[in-house]
Order: structure tokens, then sequence, then C-alpha cells
């Protein structure tokens, strides 16, 4: 096994996530780079783009402390798998993407079943196979040496601005406070996003 987080941070991440899959494992082995280069976010700023919406994500937070709530996770959903690693005292920084073949030469078939499943079109023997295909997945995720995993390269996103605190307006339509850099101008009334969502359409 090359992977270097202790089984029972793998087992609280888990918990973390709500179960266990290939996905978050590939956030697991991602966090591990940052955790050796640049350490916790408690101990050292760090900050995180993803650029996947799944479930690895949750790895990260996990793992790093870089989460959606503190505004040091960013979340660029292009549907890549890959995370750049940013330490906020010098700007350096790292983008690390996964290599398709590090999902393994049944990643098709395994995609078929998955799509399967959502649809609810699976039969018993094709789910038994699918969960199967995806633990031997998880394990060869877990196994490869992070080279073989990660191409890693140079940053290619901004970096991110800190989280800024701004005036809370009230949007003329439903009376709800809205952070300022949220807020639309309609017909000179200061909406939020839903509101001026619906006067946009009427129109
Ligand atoms: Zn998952
Ligand atoms: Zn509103």
């Amino acid at each position: 096994m090359s992977y270097t987080t202790p089984d029972h941070v793998i087992e609280e991440a888990v918990r973390f996530h709500g179960h266990v899959c290939p996905g978050l494992v590939i956030g697991i082995r991602a966090s591990e780079v940052c955790l050796k280069e640049f350490g916790h976010n408690n101990e050292e700023p760090v900050c995180c783009v993803c650029e996947t919406d799944m479930c690895g994500v949750d790895a990260i937070q996990f793992m790093t402390g870089c989460t959606l709530g503190k505004g040091n996770l960013m979340q660029r959903d292009y549907g890549k798998m890959a995370f750049t690693f940013y330490r906020k005292r010098d700007g350096k920084g790292f983008r690390l993407l996964l290599n398709h073949d590090a999902l393994g030469a049944e990643h098709a078939e395994s995609a078929e079943l998955l799509k399967k499943d959502l649809e609810g079109t699976i039969t018993p023997e094709e789910a038994e196979r699918l969960a199967m295909l995806r633990e031997r997945t998880r394990l060869q995720i877990l196994d490869a040496p992070i080279e073989s995993l990660f191409t890693r390269m140079e940053p290619n996103q901004y970096i991110p601005r800190p989280a800024k605190i701004l005036e809370t307006l009230i949007c003329a339509s439903c009376g709800e406070g809205i952070m300022e850099s949220r807020s639309r101008r309609f017909d000179g009334k200061i909406l939020c996003i839903p509101c001026f969502n619906k006067v946009e359409q009427k129109v």
C-alpha cells in the first residue's frame, strides 16, 4: 500500500462522507500531497480549488481543513478530476490532475453499470459486479504511487481572493438580507439573485 493516511483517518473520512467509494480515496490521496508539502490548514493557511463536484471534495475538506464554509475551498465545477492547492503565506501552489489510467482498465464498464444503477435499471448480478469493480478501483487508487496517480503541474487558476466582509443590503422584493457582492440591480431597485431571476424571466 502506498497511501500514507492512517487507516483510522480513512475510516473517519468515510464516516464524514457517508459511504465507501473510489472518489473519496482520490481526494484522500490528493490531500496527502497537500499535507506533506504545506501541512493542514490549521497549522499553515492553505486553500484549494476543486475542479469537480464529485465525492473527493469531501475528503479534501475533511483531510486538509480547506472547507466551503471557511471560504478556502473553491469549487469550480469543470468536471475535471483536478485539485489545486495554494499556501497563503507565499502563494506557492501546485495542481494535481488525476491520470485517467489510474481508474483502471475496467473504468468504462464501471461507468456503464453506474449509469444503469442511477437509472434504476441495474440487475442484481450487475449491481454485485459494480460493487466489486468499484472496490477494486478503490484499492488500486490507495495502492498507486502518487506520481502515477496524478500529473503535477503549475497552477492554472488565479489564486482565490480571501473572503471579504461586505455590507448587507435588503432585497426590495422579498425583504431578505443579502451580501452586497451577491446583489443585483433592476429598474433602480436592489434585488437578491432569486428575485432578480424572477423579474428577468418576465421581461
Ligand atoms: Zn462517494
Ligand atoms: Zn429577494
